[in-house]
């Protein structure tokens, strides 16, 4: 039987008798472009992160490219974020014309490397944006430590943590603000694209509702230029819906993981990267190290199970960021983890008898 990476349809019809009717209300009332749906999902949400403001936006990548406009951040800042991320948080720096400082990150975890994020701070250093990578939250407690010494602001990219924690705080309450993605794929995944700011701090909340919309507050009283950036009545409805779910899903990806961990442990050069302590990981991909990803992956995929590649190119070797000042062998930790790593189907539907082939597979190989 095949394994797919991730499958979205059983998911759809575990909940379609609460989708369905949450979905047609928003269909009859006609409010698509924010409105009720999207208003009561941001009250949820903010609940849900420990944090007093949410703000839904249409993408993530809008979400940190509106948080760093925000905070007036613009030409001739610089933004310290990871190498070994999504382009997005890249993208957000770029965006808004400041320019992305890359740091290497830690091999135990994956996540940003924060003793490597002092010695990068300039003057011209306005911010962070630690990564909570696969699913597990970075070191926020030395990062705010750090923000408030240098006075720098402390932006969570959240989009692949949602629900995770750090001494019991949900990420989105853990620094200054937080921009979550909720893409398809994501551990809470809208029908389409979606994002949101998660943040404390009321003015900054304010202003990216006035950014999102074309800088209004009223009707065609644009008070400066904004965007289009505002989530759907329908990704509002369904989001509601699905956090309602979230926590079991997430506790069944943790399971999915402690079994994996199990069944592979010893098998070849296999390793996995290790939790904090003090972390709750929600497990967004399961990602296992060898030597051998590529012949590994093949071998998968002939036995009809899909894997991927977090990511294959750090931002310092993609052509996009040929501009920035970097070469091959400046983050060694991330370039080597790029050569040896492997995620493995994970969502919270997938079954132990899934679980089992993928091993049964791998032991095959090795
Ligand atoms: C998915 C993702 C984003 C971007 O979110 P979109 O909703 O696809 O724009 C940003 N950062 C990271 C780490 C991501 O995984």
């Amino acid at each position: 039987m095949p394994v797919p990476f991730l499958d979205l349809q059983i998911q759809y019809r575990a909940i379609k008798e609460e989708l369905d009717p949450a979905i047609q209300r928003v269909i009859e009332s006609s409010a698509f472009a924010l409105g009720p749906a999207v208003e009561a999902f941001e009250q949820k949400f903010a609940a849900f992160c420990g944090a007093q403001h949410c703000i839904g936006v249409n993408s993530g990548t809008a979400a940190l490219t509106l948080l760093l406009r925000a905070y007036g951040i613009g030409p001739g800042d610089e933004v310290i974020l990871p190498t070994n991320t999504f382009i997005a948080t890249a993208e957000a720096v770029s965006h808004v014309g400041a320019t992305p400082i890359l740091v290497d990150c830690e091999e135990r975890t994956a996540l940003m490397d924060v003793k490597k994020v002092e010695e990068v701070i300039t003057k011209k250093t306005k911010a962070v944006i630690p990564v909570h990578l696969y699913g597990q939250p970075a070191d926020m407690d030395s990062l705010m430590q750090l923000g408030k010494k240098h006075q720098l602001l402390i932006l969570e990219d959240a989009a692949q943590s949602h629900g995770a924690a750090r001494k019991g705080k949900r990420t989105g309450s853990l620094g200054d603000a937080a921009a979550f993605s909720f893409y398809p794929g994501k551990n809470l995944g809208a029908f389409g694209e979606a994002g949101a700011v998660v943040t404390n701090d009321a003015a900054i909340a304010e202003k990216i509702r006035l950014l999102r919309d074309h800088g209004q507050r009223e009707k065609y009283h644009h008070e400066e230029i904004g965007w289009n950036e505002r989530m759907d009545g329908i990704q509002g409805a369904v989001l509601s819906v699905k956090l309602r779910h979230l926590d079991e899903w997430n506790a069944k990806r943790r399971q999915h993981a402690e079994q994996y961990q199990q069944k592979l442990s010893g098998i070849g050069d296999i390793r996995f990267f290790e939790t904090d302590e003090r972390s709750e990981h929600v497990e967004h991909l399961f990602v296992i190290r060898t030597a051998q990803h590529d012949r590994l992956q093949e071998h998968l995929k002939s036995k009809g199970i899909a894997t991927g590649i977090h990511y294959p190119i750090p931002i310092h070797l993609q052509r996009a960021y040929a501009g920035l000042p970097y070469k091959e062998g400046d983050f060694p930790v991330a370039e080597k983890l790029s050569t040896e790593i492997l995620s493995l189907p994970m969502y919270p539907e997938l079954t132990e008898e899934q679980i089992e082939e993928v091993c049964e597979a791998m032991r095959d190989f090795f």
